[in-house]
């Protein structure tokens, strides 16, 4: 609180600021289980870099992280196998579709575009299904020491609800296999991936788990440097450039920090250097970003005057 810029102030101040927007997108609805979340929750939480932290809102109240999984799941797999054998095997461009899109896999013969949209992100989980024998303690285990929370779970109603809908997903993942791009069997990295989907975090235990991304690898509670500086550039050069599914580049425009969005409303992002930020609020613009959180993180670049840029 005896920060400059007061982080707490300006994060209240941004949470009455945004009341407008509400109403003007859309909850998640392609399952039951996310389509009944009042859409008017808001939460916002900050972590710095010197081990300050900062909340308003319903910031310890846990969310369905859905695609934010995507950036646990992509360093886990960075950590389990030659990252060259992974860029084989998936891009580092934005797609410019929809996050689900099956066409320009087929276009490009079964080599997803980047990590962030589901065909890539299921080829990094069927890298790590096929080099571990239990991937999803494995996964939790990750997710839990990096927020420093135990009590991190798989939201299981999700889980079976995901499984219950996910016919795409199942298409992608076994339009992969028919181009070789899946080493497990479909289904057993379906079912991660759902899981992976349905983790439950809170703003607060998201922003302190991406802590390590804005300060070149390392924890700042303990010294440990759990990712390798060269590997924390490169994750954040692709939230930047492929994080918010085809509206990256506006979010780019409007926020100018990397970042990462899912459908359960929660999108958090990285100012290197400072401050790990996440935001939660589930109505989602047309392309699936929470449209009050990019409001948010948009009135939190522009009044402290930090962005990447
Ligand atoms: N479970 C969702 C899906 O795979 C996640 C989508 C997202 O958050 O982008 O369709």
């Amino acid at each position: 609180m005896s920060k400059r810029p007061d982080i707490q102030s300006l994060i209240d101040e941004i949470a009455e600021a945004v009341k407008p927007e509400f109403g003007k997108g859309k909850v998640a609805d392609y399952i039951p289980a996310l389509a009944r979340i009042p859409g008017d929750r808001f939460a916002m939480a900050v972590c710095a870099v010197d081990g300050s932290e900062w909340r308003t809102g319903e910031a310890l109240r846990s969310f369905s992280i859905q695609s934010i999984s995507k950036v646990f799941t992509l360093l886990l797999a960075l950590e389990t196998i030659p990252p060259d054998e992974l860029w084989e095997r998936v891009g580092r461009e934005p797609s410019g579709t929809p996050f689900n899109s099956l066409m320009q896999l087929e276009n490009e013969r079964g080599i997803p575009r980047n990590p962030f949209i589901n065909s890539g992100a299921i080829v990094v989980t069927d890298a790590i299904a096929a080099h571990s024998a239990s991937p999803v303690p494995h996964l939790m285990n990750m997710v839990r020491k990096l927020a420093g929370n135990p009590g991190i779970i798989i939201d299981e109603e999700v889980a079976r609800s995901e499984e219950d809908h996910g016919h795409r997903n199942a298409a992608i993942a076994h339009f992969l296999k028919s181009h070789g791009n899946l080493r497990a069997e479909a289904h057993r990295v379906l079912h991660l991936y759902f899981r992976q989907c349905a983790i439950a975090m809170s703003a607060m235990d998201l922003a302190r788990a991406f802590l390590p991304l804005a300060n070149e690898g390392v924890v700042p509670s303990s010294g440990e440097q759990r990712f390798p500086a060269l590997r924390v550039k490169r994750v954040n050069s692709l939230l930047l450039t492929c994080g918010l599914y085809d509206g990256v580049g506006n979010f780019a425009f409007r926020v100018g920090i990397p970042a990462k969005s899912g459908v359960g409303g929660g999108i958090v992002g990285i100012i290197p250097g400072k401050y790990s930020i996440c935001v939660w609020s589930p109505e989602l613009d047309e392309l699936g970003n929470s449209h009050v959180g990019t409001a948010a993180l948009e009135l939190f670049t522009r009044k402290t005057g930090l962005s990447i840029f």
